[in-house]
């Protein structure tokens, strides 16, 4: 049994409490904290396009909730399939140029639920050593023999592949966009090992979906490689606006997943408003490419701002937005500085991210408008350098 009191005073100690932030949300694009007197800029959210709040969101969200009422009351196997969820799969699966879909409650669940269905005890994972922890979690469940890869590293990659593929069942697993660095997986050389060396690719495309390629379908299916995969997983919490998550391959993989994933069989199915507000998103992808314009424009003028405020490292590639500072106190002090001037950044703390590499992590959203955003990269650049 573990030493609760110590554990707890351990943690504050060494800046690694978590703690609930204890937010009010008076609209979209800001936060209000208990105890600061004004409202914050909010670049902890990963609702990118800025759906939570759209007018076909809330109307289709509305429309479910009046017709079949808060919760979906079973499992999809018992009574808690719906239409809904059927219409959603389908326009999931399209989207992502995949045969079929199958929902689950979140990414957590769906990760937890499909690495332990595909592989087992007799197998080996190749998993990249900045994935989330659901994935992290999905192959510890597994039970599978587990190699970490360096990050985005496909000679080490490669290197692994050739010393122990031997076993049965082989499986990588990649992000198409980590979420703690906003850096893009070279998919296409991860495709052509996992080719080369026959296993099973899933990617996990929770902050990429909606953002990318046509239609926002993803990185995948912006570098044309969506059909050289085995299984895509993504959420809905996040680009499009609402709760739950998918994962996406072959009709027979999905089959079989709804099978095995004991995450999917063994718990409640989505809420049909939840199912409806996806729906809604996902066909809004298509039909407004501007909410990707909207929100590239920003994240360029967001970039630009630190830049011309004298920050010099790497911005990276996406709307993810890292700023390493280094220790967890001086990270939670400049985290506290920029809460004072308007600012809610989340400081990322070991052992989300290596020790030592803590961070303040910017996500941009289409909630923010032009004008804040080009007065917060000049400030958090003040800030930064001034540390
Ligand atoms: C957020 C996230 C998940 C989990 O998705 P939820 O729907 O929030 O549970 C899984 N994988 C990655 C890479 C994520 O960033």
């Amino acid at each position: 049994m573990v030493d609760i009191a110590a554990y707890l005073k351990r943690q504050q100690k060494e800046g690694r409490l978590r703690q609930l932030p204890g937010l009010l949300h008076p609209d979209g694009g800001r936060v209000r904290l208990e105890a600061v007197a004004h409202d914050l800029l909010d670049f902890s959210s990963n609702d990118y396009l800025g759906l939570t709040r759209h007018p076909l969101l809330l109307v289709a969200a509305a429309e479910a909730l009046s017709r079949y009422g808060t919760g979906a009351g079973a499992a999809r196997l018992m009574s808690g399939d719906f239409e809904l969820h059927r219409e959603l799969e389908l326009a999931l699966a399209r989207l992502k140029e995949q045969e079929a879909a199958l929902l689950f409650g979140s990414g957590y669940l769906a990760n937890i639920g499909l690495i332990p269905a595909l592989v087992g005890r007799h197998d080996v994972i190749f998993s990249d050593k900045l994935n989330h922890a659901s994935i992290q979690d999905g192959c510890r469940l597994a039970g599978a023999r587990l190699h970490r890869f360096a990050h985005n590293d496909c000679n080490h990659l490669e290197d692994l592949l050739k010393r122990h593929r031997g076993a049965k069942e082989a499986l990588i697993v990649v992000e198409s966009l980590y979420s703690m660095d906003g850096d893009i997986c070279p998919l296409a050389d991860v495709v052509t090992l996992k080719e080369r060396y026959g296993c099973l690719l899933l990617v996990d495309e929770a902050h990429a979906t909606g953002l990318f390629g046509d239609n926002g379908a993803g990185l995948l299916a912006a570098e044309g490689l969506a059909h050289r995969v085995d299984l895509v997983m993504g959420t809905l919490g996040k680009a499009l606006g609402s709760y739950g998550a998918y994962v996406a391959g072959e009709q027979r993989l999905i089959s079989f997943l709804l099978n095995r994933a004991r995450s999917f069989i063994f718990s409640t199915a989505l809420p049909p408003a939840s199912a409806a507000a996806a729906l809604a998103a996902v066909e809004l992808l298509a039909a407004e490419p501007q909410l990707r314009q909207d929100l590239w424009h920003r994240v360029e003028i967001f970039k630009s701002g630190l830049t011309h405020g004298g920050v010099e490292a790497d911005l990276g590639p996406s709307q993810i937005v890292p700023l390493v500072v280094g220790e967890n106190q001086a990270t939670l002090a400049l985290a506290r500085r920029l809460q004072e001037r308007g600012i809610y950044a989340t400081a990322v703390r070991p052992p989300t991210v290596p020790a030592g590499q803590a961070r303040l992590r910017f996500s941009v959203t289409n909630h923010l408008d032009i004008e804040d955003l080009s007065a917060a990269a000049a400030i958090i650049a003040t800030e930064l350098l001034q540390r």
